[in-house]
């Protein structure tokens, strides 16, 4: 990519979530900063104060999440300084393919600085000859029920986040219909469970799910469309990619076997080592025996108890780094209020204690070695404040679970070792600040439950 010679046309919009915009060229991405649209006239912040923020979107990826989460599924790309005049350009172009609902914030044309990525959707071991790879995004969310005595309202410890988050979105009118997908049961590790998850993902998408074709998004929500999704398009889709054995053709012609081995297909991914290496590791740690009130599935009709994640698995990784909330919110925000306060009496401290980075080994040090009962410090706050942030972005992670087909599909009645890979993108360090909105939020959905009574549709 030659900077002085960047031109519009060669990038096309790819995507967005809520904090920043990303346009894709064959193999590279550049995830553009996002402001709300009533900056969009004055900038939030200097060019300079966007590269940190960059910059500190890499340090965090590649020196504390890349640790916590395994290096082999993470790439953690490089900030890029862009022509004033390309970006401005490139905004011009994107707009009218972005969604409506996304349209509270506008693309940051100011700084010139953006994150460049590698395509995950379109990788580099592509052979244009092939059919183009297919690529699954899921954004599991939060996968554990809490069980920190800070938790005030007993609930809390039945009915999971997500399924919680769910009521209230559709209280306020964000989605039309609330997801049946339950990340406890994507998380459980028990093949039946994670089956019936990612059924539900496929059925109501939200922004939970999208599937990509050759680094075309070809299955996603469409938010206050009331279209349902066309499920015999996406069988159109699958189908080349998942025929294995001649013999096997003819009734996948026919019927939604594809959808099922291709839910089969990502449940393997999800649970492996990441690398297509195909046998599992049978060291399973964890109980994964914990059910959500508010998921529709059968407790009776599980077959088969599960024995939790493989250790080595990606869904494995995240989960721990997500428990590294220990506290719930609830515990979590008097010690927030202790590092507040120590600051407000100590402003100089914020860079010695690494407030806002830098986020490097010693920030990982840190984190890790937190003691483990509250001695009354500034510094045991600091720690459990930082692993509540990192534990706060491996909840909003997304996973990338990109199958290459190659000729050998047809041959053979069972898929092809590497024929796979796995990777997790979305790993930046959540504000310090954000963690009084946190509580907020936190109450104004349990009440909502509570209110609601889980009763609506
Ligand atoms: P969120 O609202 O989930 O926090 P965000 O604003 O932080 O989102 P990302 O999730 O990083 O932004 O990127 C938005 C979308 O762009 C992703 O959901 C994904 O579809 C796509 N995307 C991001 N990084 C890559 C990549 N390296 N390769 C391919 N697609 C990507
Ligand atoms: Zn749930
Ligand atoms: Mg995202
Ligand atoms: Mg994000």
């Amino acid at each position: 990519m030659e900077l002085d010679k960047m031109d519009e046309n060669d990038w096309k919009y790819h995507g967005e979530g809520n904090k920043s915009l990303v346009v894709s060229h064959v193999q590279v991405i550049l995830r553009l900063l996002k402001y709300p649209a009533e900056d969009s006239e004055n900038p939030p912040q200097t060019a300079e104060q966007a590269f940190r923020q960059i910059q500190n979107i890499v340090d965090f990826s590649s020196n504390v999440m890349s640790s916590l989460l395994g290096e082999k599924f993470i790439h953690s790309g490089e900030v890029v300084k862009l022509p004033l005049e390309f970006v401005r350009q490139l905004s011009i172009k994107v707009q009218h393919q972005r969604p409506a609902w996304r349209c509270d914030k506008v693309m940051d044309i100011y700084s010139g600085c953006a994150l460049c990525l590698p395509n995950l959707t379109s990788p580099a071991l592509h052979q244009p000859t092939h059919t183009p790879p297919l690529c699954i995004e899921i954004k599991p969310k939060c996968g554990f029920l809490p069980s920190s005595k800070h938790v005030s309202k007993d609930i809390k410890t039945k009915v999971c986040r997500f399924c919680m988050h769910q009521h209230y979105k559709v209280a306020n009118g964000k989605w039309k219909r609330r997801s049946l997908y339950c990340p406890l049961d994507l998380f459980s590790g028990s093949r039946q469970r994670m089956h019936f998850a990612i059924r539900h993902l496929i059925e109501e998408p939200q922004n939970n799910f999208k599937i990509f074709k050759g680094g075309q998004c070809i299955y996603s929500s469409k938010e206050g469309s009331d279209d349902s999704l066309d499920l015999n398009s996406l069988l159109h889709h699958l189908r080349p990619y998942f025929m294995y054995g001649n013999n096997r053709i003819n009734s996948h012609m026919m019927g939604k076997a594809p959808l099922n081995d291709f839910i089969q297909f990502l449940v393997n991914a999800l649970l492996s080592g990441g690398g297509g290496d195909g046998g599992l590791v049978m060291d399973r740690r964890g109980e994964g025996r914990s059910f959500c009130e508010a998921s529709p599935i059968n407790k009776e009709r599980i077959r088969h108890g599960s024995q939790g994640l493989p250790s080595d698995s990606v869904l494995f990784r995240i989960l721990q780094t997500q428990m590294l909330d220990t506290l719930d919110i609830e515990g979590l925000h008097p010690l927030y209020r202790r590092v507040e306060q120590h600051l407000q009496d100590f402003p100089k401290e914020r860079y010695r204690l690494q407030i806002d980075g830098p986020y490097n080994e010693a920030f990982l040090e840190k984190l890790q070695k937190c003691p483990t009962e509250d001695d009354g410090s500034v510094e045991y706050a600091v720690a459990k404040v930082h692993q509540y942030r990192v534990a706060m972005t491996a909840k909003d992670c997304s996973v990338m679970v990109t199958k290459e087909r190659d000729f050998q599909d047809f041959l053979s009645s069972r898929p092809p070792a590497f024929s796979y890979s796995v990777s997790i993108l979305d790993l930046d360090p959540k504000p310090f600040d954000s963690i009084p909105r946190q509580l907020r939020l936190d109450q104004k959905i349990v009440s909502c439950y509570l209110r609601t009574g889980g009763a609506l549709p």
